[in-house]
């Protein structure tokens, strides 16, 4: 009788194949196969692994990609790409332990029935995935991007193309999720065909996405032909450190350069990962030298399993104060915190330049201080000059 061959549908690598591994060699949707879902299977890959119990899977899905493996130190458990993607005991549940799931008051924010953040005046955020290639502990939306598979429900889609097409006002539409990239080609390119169709009022078209940096192979000529062809003009990338630059990412950037579309960078500031002045430096640099611009750091949120990751504010007033001045300036991202409850993006900006009232009560002064502390004070600036009507001539 015959043996029946059973082989496992996700074909997950052994420490000597990783190690051997060409992330290129296969199409995405292979390597997407791959991916390691539960900590217990990379226990043959890294050493120094932290055991975890069960209930970090209650809120939250593993998911890895080889190519993110790859990027780990097999050595070091502070490596940090490891502390971004492998859970860990602050995770677990504990007794008495505040949840906040949608903490940024997202779904107070979406227009019912579809899956559109509609917060700020003009632009939309449109969540059409409920996945990413490998998932971060950090994640704000713990709360949809929770499974490992999954997507949002096409009649939801549909309803959403409808609200931005019927909204006039909306002139900027930002994909995001969980990752679009996690869609496959076609569906992707009628998401973007349908809106751009039905509501030519849209002027910027823009994709977040962090699947570039996770399985960079995503990123291929079809798709760029597809986000160009729909005039996407913005793909914005999620790095948080250096190490996640390699040769392979910069090569599929420039792919999507090519297609004639700006990219930008967003950053979460995270404690242990790159909480540091020269992390952060090098990571802005990297960026601009492949041409893309730092956008926005963000202040770690404030969602279940994460809290070991924020940075305190004042930490945060000081990394900037570490880049504003010392590196080029296009590299110098604005740093934000999002808001409890639906605030939205708040900029954390340091005091440079100051008005103060003059001692003698006579009006007020402007008080300097540059990047490196040397201080002026700029009196002329505190008054309200009248400049004198011109003389006819
Ligand atoms: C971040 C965000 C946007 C886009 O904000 P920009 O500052 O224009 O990049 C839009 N809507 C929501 C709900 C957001 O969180
Ligand atoms: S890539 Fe973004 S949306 Fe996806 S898990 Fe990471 S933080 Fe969440």
């Amino acid at each position: 009788m015959l043996q029946k061959v059973v082989i496992s549908p996700r074909q997950l690598l052994t420490r000597a194949e990783l190690e051997a591994y060409d992330p290129a060699s296969e199409p995405w949707q292979k390597q997407f196969a791959r991916r390691y879902t539960h900590h217990s299977e990379l226990k043959d890959v890294l050493n120094r692994m932290e055991d975890v119990n069960e209930t970090v899977y209650e809120k939250f899905a593993v998911s890895i990609t080889p190519y993110m493996a790859q990027l780990m130190d097999p050595n070091d458990p502070d490596c940090p790409i490891r502390l971004q993607y492998l859970p860990s005991h602050h995770e677990e549940k504990k007794p008495g332990f505040e949840t906040m799931l949608d903490e940024l008051g997202e779904e107070g924010d979406t227009v019912p029935g579809t899956s559109v953040v509609h917060r700020y005046p003009r632009r939309v955020l449109f969540l059409v995935s409920n996945t990413c290639s490998t998932l971060c502990r950090f994640c704000t939306r713990k709360r949809m991007v929770s499974q490992p598979s999954g997507s949002v429900h096409k009649d939801e889609i549909e309803r959403s193309i409808d609200y931005i097409a019927s909204n006039k006002d909306i002139d900027d539409v930002l994909l995001s999720g969980g990752d679009p990239l996690t869609f496959d080609d076609e569906r992707l390119d009628y998401i973007l065909g349908a809106i751009r169709e039905r509501a030519p009022h849209v002027r910027f078209l823009r994709i977040g996405s962090r699947m570039v940096v996770q399985l960079p192979t995503r990123v291929t000529p079809e798709l760029c032909a597809i986000l160009e062809k729909h005039r996407v003009q913005m793909v914005n990338i999620h790095i948080n450190h250096p190490k996640e630059i390699t040769p392979l990412l910069r090569e599929r950037v420039k792919m999507i350069q090519k297609a004639g579309i700006m990219m930008g960078l967003q950053t979460v500031c995270l404690k242990g990962v790159n909480d540091d002045v020269a992390i952060l430096r090098d990571l802005f640099m990297q960026a601009i030298e492949m041409g893309v611009r730092p956008y926005y750091v963000y202040s770690t949120d404030m969602v279940e399993g994460a809290h070991h990751f924020i940075v305190p504010h004042q930490r945060m007033l000081e990394l900037y104060e570490g880049v504003r001045g010392w590196i080029s300036g296009p590299a110098v991202p604005t740093f934000v915190v999002d808001g409890l409850g639906g605030l939205g993006k708040l900029p954390i900006i340091p005091t440079y330049v100051s008005e103060e009232p003059l001692p003698d009560g006579s009006g007020t002064t402007v008080k300097c201080r540059n990047y490196k502390g040397m201080t002026v004070e700029m009196p002329g600036l505190g008054q309200h000059f009248r400049v004198p009507s011109q003389s006819r001539a």
